[in-house]
């Protein structure tokens, strides 16, 4: 692997857990943009929001995509990163992008199970499942316009990177 691979999807697609996964076949690094802006910053990405505003949060999360874009890496990326048309841009021209495509139900039912891992603030402060299936209304046809691959992100982590290798023609386990 040599460009990097930017997976891109909503809260609870699996992001972060294949990722993970796909790095480790690929003997490859990973890193992820939220917690990557958050080391950085010092702060969690509820209190940048809190104290100055998401556009704020925004543009760290765009000067983060730029310093992470690297060779052999997997780049888990912010649920709203595709919201930015120089993202989606960025992220075609420099790398491989997948969107980890889930049901509502399977989103939300992950979320519901680990509401600790939910580490953004609520974006709408509707309840879970009015949220996920808003945001992934809103959001669906950008992740797709970003992505070079869609996945279905509804079968275990150890599928889904199976899948990945294979779309990519990787050369890795
Ligand atoms: P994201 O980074 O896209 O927000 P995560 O990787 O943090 O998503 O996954 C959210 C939750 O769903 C985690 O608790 C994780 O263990 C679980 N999860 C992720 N992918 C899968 C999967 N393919 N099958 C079952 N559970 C999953
Ligand atoms: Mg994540």
């Amino acid at each position: 692997m040599t460009q990097p691979i930017f997976l891109v999807g909503p809260r609870g697609c699996g992001k972060t857990t294949v990722g993970l996964e796909l790095a480790r076949a690929c003997q490859s690094q990973f890193v992820d943009t939220d917690h990557w802006l958050q080391t950085k910053a010092g702060r969690t990405i509820a209190e940048i929001v809190e104290k100055e505003g998401w556009e704020t949060f925004r543009a760290l999360e765009t000067e983060t995509l730029k310093a992470v874009s690297a060779p052999s890496t997997v780049i888990a990326t912010g649920g709203g990163i595709i919201l930015a048309e120089h993202n989606r841009g960025f992220m075609r021209e420099h790398g491989i992008v997948i969107y980890l495509c889930a049901p509502v139900a399977t989103l939300v039912e992950r979320l519901e199970a680990f509401p600790e891992e939910g580490q953004r603030p609520t974006l709408t402060g509707k309840p879970i499942s009015d949220e996920v299936s808003e945001v992934l209304a809103e959001r669906d046809a950008l992740y797709r316009e970003a992505a070079h691959h869609v996945v279905d992100a509804s079968q275990t982590p150890e599928q889904v990177v199976s899948h990945i290798v294979t779309a990519l023609r990787l050369a890795c386990a």
